[in-house]
């Protein structure tokens, strides 16, 4: 079948890879001049299915609450008069109740282990180069409070996930020397052996460059504005270039997916959560980490890009504004010199600024929704390169008239 895949980001390419498999002749229609532009540029590189939490928690509420007045918090919320804001805003906040946050993590729990299985796989069989890093990821807490609660969370994969281990200062501190710097010595930690990171950009790059090699047309710098349909069927997709006529379409336009599935009749549960990274040359080895990992306390995750580390912070929920300045990256600088005091050069920073797309309950959309040919891959939130396989797979399984391996109860229209 002509399958057409709308967005070219990490899930978009990793789509095409699976149904070139099965035979699909397949396109992808992007508007930027390359793939992996947007939200799959800078993020942290984490794939952690060990840490796999929902977002939406009890405390999360009074944190937007207190964001509105005190700027420099990770959780932050922008006032304004979005009504696609406020109606999702209002399912985000029904997911925070204690009930719904151990379901919700395991749902994606179960996701990211199944999809890192397959993105395994994956990069075996292929060998592409994208800063691979194998070691498992330290997560850090900085004081015996946090580290309390970081135990207590833990709780919720233990049962799925024996290999996470906790931490004494001092073992913490044999794992990872270069935290023997920081002024004052964290509480302890939480390794996760089987967790990795890598650079989602590179390989998307790399695998989108395969999926040419192997017949793919890409269709770059080409903006999808809507769609010819009849009753039960997507016939023409709209460009501001010209119409692809398809017999199948999959939406992988991430926080855009919901502005466009309208025009498909579909209501999609998504909105952008903005997130700030700063990526740094390293200046001293022996003071940079070995392994990548989160700061707790701050939501600071770091991710080690050959000469560059890189950080993420920052979850605002302001509407789709990608704009950033570098007064929004003093508060991340700080954190990042204090984890690792003198090791990286903070002269040549790369700021950049990305849009989540996030569901109320964090776990993407899959399937049919009005239309029996246009099919949802979208709605990653702050784990679309960890969940990138596993999704692909799942699609191309529901494109096929195949059973997905593992259940979709709340990722599909209607349960999400
Ligand atoms: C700061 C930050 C840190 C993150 N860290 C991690 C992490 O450590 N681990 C992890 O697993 N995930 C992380 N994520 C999440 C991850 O980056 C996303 O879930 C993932 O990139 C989403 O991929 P995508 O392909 O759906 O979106 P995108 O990469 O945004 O792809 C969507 C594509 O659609 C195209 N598009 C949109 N509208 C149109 C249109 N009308 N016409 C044509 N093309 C269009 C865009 O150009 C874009 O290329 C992070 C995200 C952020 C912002």
């Amino acid at each position: 079948m002509r399958v057409t895949i709308l967005g070219a980001g990490i899930i978009g390419v990793t789509t095409a890879w699976e149904l070139l498999k099965t035979g699909h002749e397949v396109s992808i229609i992007d508007r930027q001049k390359a793939p992996a532009l947007e939200t799959s540029f800078g993020n942290a590189g984490l794939i952690a299915p060990g840490h796999s939490y929902a977002w939406t928690t009890p405390k999360l509420p009074g944190n937007l609450l207190k964001s509105i007045f005190k700027r420099q918090q990770a959780f932050r919320f922008k006032w304004q008069w979005d009504p696609n804001m406020w109606r999702w805003g209002l399912q985000f906040l029904l997911q925070c109740r204690r009930s719904k946050m151990k379901e919700n993590t395991l749902r994606k729990h179960t996701l990211s282990v199944y999809s890192q299985k397959l993105f395994q796989k994956l990069t075996n069989e292929l060998e592409i180069d994208y800063h691979q890093n194998r070691k498992g990821l330290i997560y850090i807490f900085r004081t015996p409070e946090s580290f309390l609660e970081g135990k207590a969370k833990m709780e919720i994969l233990m049962d799925n996930m024996e290999n996470l281990q906790l931490l004494s200062t001092e073992e913490l501190l044999a794992k990872e020397p270069s935290l023997k710097n920081m002024e004052s010595p964290p509480a302890g930690g939480i390794y996760c052996p089987t967790d990795e990171s890598g650079c989602c950009h590179d390989f998307t790059t790399a695998l989108a460059a395969l999926c040419e090699k192997k017949g793919v047309r890409f269709h770059y710098n080409t903006k999808v504005e809507s769609f010819q349909c009849n009753e039960r069927k997507l016939k023409v997709i709209n460009t501001d270039k010209r119409e692809f006529e398809t017999d199948v379409c999959v939406m992988a336009l991430a926080a855009y997916s919901p502005l466009m599935a309208k025009k498909a009749g579909d209501y999609l549960p998504i909105y952008p959560v903005k997130g700030n990274s700063l990526t740094v040359p390293i200046l001293d080895t022996e003071k940079a980490p070995d392994h990548s990992g989160i700061d707790e306390d701050n939501l600071l995750a770091f991710s080690m890009m050959g000469d560059k580390i890189r950080f993420t912070s920052v979850a605002e929920i302001s509407g789709y504004d990608t704009s950033c300045t570098p007064a929004d990256f003093t508060a991340m600088t700080q954190q990042a010199e204090s984890l690792f005091p003198g090791a990286m050069d903070f002269s040549h920073p790369e700021y950049w600024a990305g849009l989540r797309p996030m569901t109320p309950n964090g776990a993407p959309i899959f399937g049919r929704g009005k239309l029996e040919n246009l099919f949802y891959n979208t709605g990653h939130g702050h784990l679309g390169w960890t969940m990138c396989a596993g999704s692909a797979k799942i699609t191309a399984d529901i494109i096929n008239n195949q059973a997905p391996e593992i259940s979709l109860a709340g990722m599909t229209i209607g349960t999400a």
